[in-house]
Order: structure tokens, then sequence, then C-alpha cells
């Protein structure tokens, strides 16, 4: 199992860098985040020997266990929908918060921050393409939610995040990347006074490649990874 898992992360790191390279793009600008979410301990372990650090979790529960458990120089994203009388568990020590989708959730982190002295990083979660089924804010609505997070000083924002819909053929899923690229550059030209808000975290397992060639800056990575999940 453990080769596998390390000739996988292999193939997509590979991949990856293809991607940048089409695109004109150095590698250096594209980090993979190894979504581990319904995946023992002993299979992040095996990417971590290989050198992986960032780690991917949907659920509070199943994230506190395994950074409970694991080496403490991982550093865990929280990508999954979050209630906000969660967040105090995961505020000590999470790396960055992928799915800020609404003020109240804003505050919330605020306050656990705070409570812990640090700034926790956080991207906002965009529901690019309109889909009932998915979490996010929209992307007229993403500005607003942006500059409330400007005012919260233990709260930095420091991209968007957006998952795609499911299609046969990622190329179209490409004008999804492409508007939530546009919502970046718009939003650094406005805000030319304040930290640029640099992070894109989009593509998947079936898109990835295109979110690289469309300025991803961090691909959310399971399946291809860890193998299909039950
Ligand atoms: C599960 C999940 C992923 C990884 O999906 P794969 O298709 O398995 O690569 C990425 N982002 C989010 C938000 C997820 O929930």
């Amino acid at each position: 199992m453990k080769d596998q898992l390390k000739d996988r992360l292999s193939i997509v790191k590979e991949r990856m860098d293809a991607a940048c390279r089409r695109s004109g793009r150095d590698a250096g600008e594209v980090s993979l985040l190894a979504v581990s979410k319904r995946k023992p301990m002993e299979a992040i372990l095996a990417l971590y020997e290989a050198g992986q650090r960032d780690f991917g979790e949907n659920y509070v529960q199943e994230l506190r266990e395994k950074a409970d458990c694991l080496p403490g120089d991982i550093r865990w994203h929280m990508i999954g929908h979050l209630q906000r009388n969660k967040v105090k568990y995961i505020a000590p020590y999470i790396a960055m918060i992928h799915s800020l989708d609404s003020p109240e959730l804003a505050y919330a982190i605020e306050k656990e921050a705070a409570k812990c002295d640090r700034v926790i990083p956080v991207l906002i979660e965009v529901n690019v393409a309109m889909e009932e089924s998915k979490y996010g804010v929209l992307l007229k609505e993403a500005p607003e939610l942006a500059a409330l997070v400007r005012t919260l000083p233990h709260v930095q924002l420091r991209g968007f995040m957006t998952s795609a819909p499911i299609v046969k053929d990622p190329e179209e899923n490409r004008f999804v990347f492409r508007k939530l690229r546009q919502l970046s550059v718009d939003m650094n030209l406005e805000n030319d006074n304040n930290e640029k808000v640099d992070v894109l975290s989009m593509g998947m397992s079936g898109d990835y490649e295109i979110a690289i060639e469309e300025g991803a800056t961090l691909v959310r990575i399971g399946t291809s990874l860890f193998g299909a999940r039950d």
C-alpha cells in the first residue's frame, strides 16, 4: 500500500508540473493539498513519509482525531462545510479554513482565533456554478464578505475556494476556474493598499490540470492519491 501511495503522489506531482509548463507557470506556484477524508492514518503517514505536509479534511470530528495522533508538523486544512459551534475545536491549530461562506461563520472564527491569540488564514468559498446542492457564496456576494473579513483582526483573508461541478469532460469546468481567478484579479485591483489575496484553491482529482492552467495556486486531491472512497 505504501509504495502505491508514493507512486500516486509522484504521478500527481508530475501532472501538476506538466500543467504548469503548458501554461507557462512556475511549478513552485501551485501546492498540493492531499484530501484524506475517510482515509486511515496509515495512508496519511505514507504520504507524510514521502514529504507531503498539507492535508485536508471535511469533518471536524475526524480532523481532530487525526490531528491528535499524527505528526505535529502536518498542516491541517478544513475544506468541508463548517458549523459555527465547531470552530472552537480546530481554532488552536488549523492552518487554513477553505470554507468560509457567511458573516456569522466569519465572526465565530474571529472569536475563537482571538481566544487562541492567533490569526487564522481563510478562503471564501464561492459557488461559481450556482449549484443548488453546494455551499458557498455567489460570485457577486464575495466582495461584501471579503470586505467584512478585512475588518476582523484575527481572520486573514488569503483568497478563494471553489468546487466545480462533477462533469465528464473537465474542459466543461474551465469557465468556472476562469471566473474565480477573475474575481481575485478584480479584488486585488480594488485593494492595492492591502495585502494581496493570492490563494486560489480550485481543482480536484477530475479537473486539477485544467484548474492549474486557469491559475489555481492550490489543488485539492483525494481520489487520485488515496484511491476511491467507500
Ligand atoms: C472530497 C473533496 C475533494 C477531493 O475530491 P477528489 O475528487 O477525491 O479529488 C476536494 N475538495 C473538497 C471540498 C472535497 O470535499
